[in-house]
């Protein structure tokens, strides 16, 4: 349960005075639902409101706070033309200026032959000085209230700033006093205020180097966040590795097998790694370990001799991938080689319904079926499985640490084998996998060429096609990418339809399009006409990121490379570059191009290496952007930003190791405070795992 010291945190934002359904919802779009999520939302910058000349004196195009007498209000005779009201000091007039005014609204606020504050922009217009809109309009008590340094928060279309300061002014009101969860010496050494103190420093900067990310505010509020997830990550591991694991050592037979009908010899790195996965398979323990490779280092091999080695002791395995195409591919790689070797493999995915997820339902619970294939469709409550002793999880970005226990739950003490494909900076693996031992691939199969990269603006498209129709002459296969960003989907749609309708009727029915929209079963028709069809020129939207293997394929177009970003840029390009045939990726772009658009470009174009794009990916976007936080599982990361707080991770990560060995159940001073950090952080289920554990 959550800590009562906390309870007024977790209230909704609309239980704040002056904040009603209506901007409530507002703020839960920008911010988040409960107050604590407004205390998060730190200022991106300021106002200085402290200057405060006489109307004489005052410069033109800067923020002044002014202190003026009201003389006479201009109705203008057309709605159109602005309202005027002329003010004045010792020193001289001006002119307050709105448009679509509300005249009540003004009457009120700034009466005739009053003295009012006003805080704005001054301006000059022809001869005349004046503020327009004044953001601030107050009575002469409020002088020293307005005369400050005023954060600026990210918005949202219809959230001013004021109402939302307002709400964040409140909300800050209701900050308890914590007791204190960070090591004291740290704390010390580091000069980090309270948490209290440094939420309100962070919300009222008063110079540039306050608004720093490395501020001791800021910096403090970071570790907080960090420390959270190493606390709740350690928790995990530790409860994941109390459930008895069960010791699955196959005697090798259906492994050789496979390893004899296989086109290759394995590369060091594959060997090693399924090392590794079965040496931990084979041990009382439970498994928890992620595969790390770039694409085409050859993860799904390793999978399946992992399943084998499970299926030799008479358990099963579940793969799980985070799209249909995926699974087909999957079973299409895997199927044949495990027939061969005498082992049933089943798919299920969303689409097999009725009778036929009937059938399949029942080889899994009754064992015939070795290995099952799917998608999210595996977590479902009526999916039961004999014996369950492996699950496999594949593209693990996409899915989260909640779902890879689902899925885990469905056997006693099954082992977890995660695989990604996303190289990951050595900073992030500790926030998004802290909890897992890791392998890693670290080189590709043997002969693979490396993709030549060329960046085209999108004026030379035309030549791009004239080279596209030469190399469908040779035979090639090719991927035409186009975006699909989720905020303007339709749009994109729309795009990649007009590409292949232009496309089209230049090369003819060797033309198809895959997009996100298309029914399964069409989506399955199109990759098919390409793998094995007719088809060599695919638009694709980036459906195909994820894993698709067409060999034969060694040309990929990207449309607006520019709006993409490194990671999943390196994982579209992957898709080719899979046989000995030298390869080719156009990036073409649409000018005038970010600094960082252009940076990720020139990335792409002098690199293959996963690892390197993906420590420039880190540098360039920060963290929450380049592991896409929701799809990770990962909470969102607010405070933190491993781009310039990478350090302070390895640090939260041994504090966190060293804590819980002194203290494994939180019961000391500080194992309260951290129990608050916890719950602070929405970390409740690291709690539970504390108390069952
Ligand atoms: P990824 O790591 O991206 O999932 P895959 O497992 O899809 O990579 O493998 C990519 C391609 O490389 C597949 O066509 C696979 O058959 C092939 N492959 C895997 N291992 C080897 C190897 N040791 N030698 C040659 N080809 C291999
Ligand atoms: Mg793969």
């Amino acid at each position: 349960m959550r800590p009562e010291i906390l309870f007024s945190l977790f209230k909704p934002v609309t239980s704040l005075k002056g904040v009603g359904p209506r901007i409530g919802k507002l703020i839960e779009t920008v911010a988040g639902a409960n107050i604590v999520d407004l205390c998060w939302h730190l200022p991106c910058g300021t106002i200085d409101r402290r200057y405060s000349p006489t109307i004489a004196d005052a410069h033109t195009d800067t923020i002044a706070t002014m202190v003026v007498n009201v003389l006479k209000h201009n109705k203008p005779s057309n709605k159109r033309l602005p309202y005027k009201i002329a003010c004045s000091d010792d020193t001289g007039v001006m002119s307050l200026v709105f448009f679509h005014a509300h005249s009540d609204f003004l009457l009120k606020n700034l009466p005739e032959g009053e003295t009012r504050v006003v805080s704005g922009k001054v301006e000059r217009f022809g001869n005349e000085l004046q503020i327009t809109h004044p953001d601030h309009i107050g009575t002469l008590d409020e002088l020293e209230d307005l005369k400050r340094i005023e954060p600026v928060y990210p918005l949202t279309a219809g959230l001013g700033l004021k109402p939302l300061g307002k709400a964040i002014e409140s909300a800050l009101d209701l900050l308890p006093e914590l007791s204190e969860w960070i090591d004291p010496n740290l704390l010390k050494r580091q000069n980090w205020p309270t948490w209290r103190d440094a939420l309100l420093q962070a919300h009222h900067p008063e110079t540039d180097d306050d608004m720093a990310y490395t501020s001791p505010a800021r910096m403090r509020l970071a570790y907080d966040e960090l420390l959270a997830n190493q606390v709740a990550l350690a928790l995990m591991r530790r409860s994941m590795k109390t459930i008895k694991g069960r010791t699955l050592k196959g005697d090798g037979h259906l492994r050789a097998k496979i390893e004899r009908s296989l086109p290759f010899e394995l590369t060091s790195s594959q060997r090693v790694s399924l090392g590794e996965i079965i040496e931990d398979m084979g041990a009382p323990s439970r498994m928890l370990r992620l595969l790390q490779g770039d694409v085409g280092s050859g993860k799904t091999i390793v999978a399946l001799q992992a399943m084998m080695n499970v299926i030799e002791t008479g358990a099963q395995a579940a793969l799980m991938v985070p799209t249909e195409i995926l699974a087909r591919q999957h079973l299409a790689t895997i199927e044949p080689l495990a027939t061969a070797a005498g082992v049933k493999t089943l798919l299920l995915t969303g689409r097999e319904k009725g009778k036929k997820r009937h059938a399949v339902l029942a080889s899994l619970s009754d064992g015939t079926a070795k290995i099952v294939i799917g998608t999210h469709a595996l977590f479902q409550k009526d999916v039961e499985f004999q014996d369950l002793g492996l699950a496999v999880i594949d593209e693990q970005h996409r899915f989260g640490v909640h779902q890879r226990l689902t899925l885990a739950g469905k056997g006693q003490g099954v082992d977890i084998l995660v695989m990604t494909a996303t190289p990951i900076p050595r900073t992030l693996m500790l926030t998004a996998y802290g909890d897992m031992d890791v392998s890693r691939l670290t080189e590709k199969p043997a002969g693979r060429l490396p993709v030549e990269t060329r960046t085209i603006p999108v004026e030379r498209i035309d030549e791009v096609i004239r080279a596209v129709g030469r190399s469908l002459q040779q035979g090639t296969k090719i991927y035409w990418v186009c975006p699909l960003v989720e905020e303007s989907q339709k749009v994109d749609l729309a795009a990649a339809e007009d590409r292949f309708q232009q496309l089209q009727h230049i090369f003819g029915d060797r033309v198809g399009l895959v997009h996100g929209r298309m029914k399964g079963k069409d989506k399955d028709a199109a990759m098919e006409a390409f793998i094995n069809g007719p088809v060599d020129l695919l638009i694709a939207t980036t459906v195909i990121e994820v894993g698709v293997d067409v060999p034969a394929a060694t040309i990929m177009v990207i449309e607006h490379s520019e709006r993409f970003g490194l990671a999943q840029l390196h994982q579209l390009r992957g898709r080719i570059g899979r046989s000995d045939k030298s390869s080719t990726c156009l990036l073409i772009y649409s000018g005038p191009l970010t600094q960082t658009a252009h940076d990720r470009l020139a990335i792409m174009r002098d690199s293959d290496d996963g690892f390197r794009i993906a420590e420039e990916d880190l540098r360039l976007r920060g963290a929450g952007e380049l592991l896409g936080t929701r799809q990770s599982g990962l909470p969102e990361a607010r405070l933190a930003d491993l781009a310039v707080h990478g350090d302070l991770l390895a640090i939260a990560r041994d504090d966190a190791t060293v804590f819980l060995n002194h203290d494994p159940n939180l019961d000391s001073e500080r194992g309260q405070g951290v129990r608050t950090l916890l719950y602070l952080f929405n970390r409740d289920n690291a709690v539970l795992n504390l108390r069952s554990g």
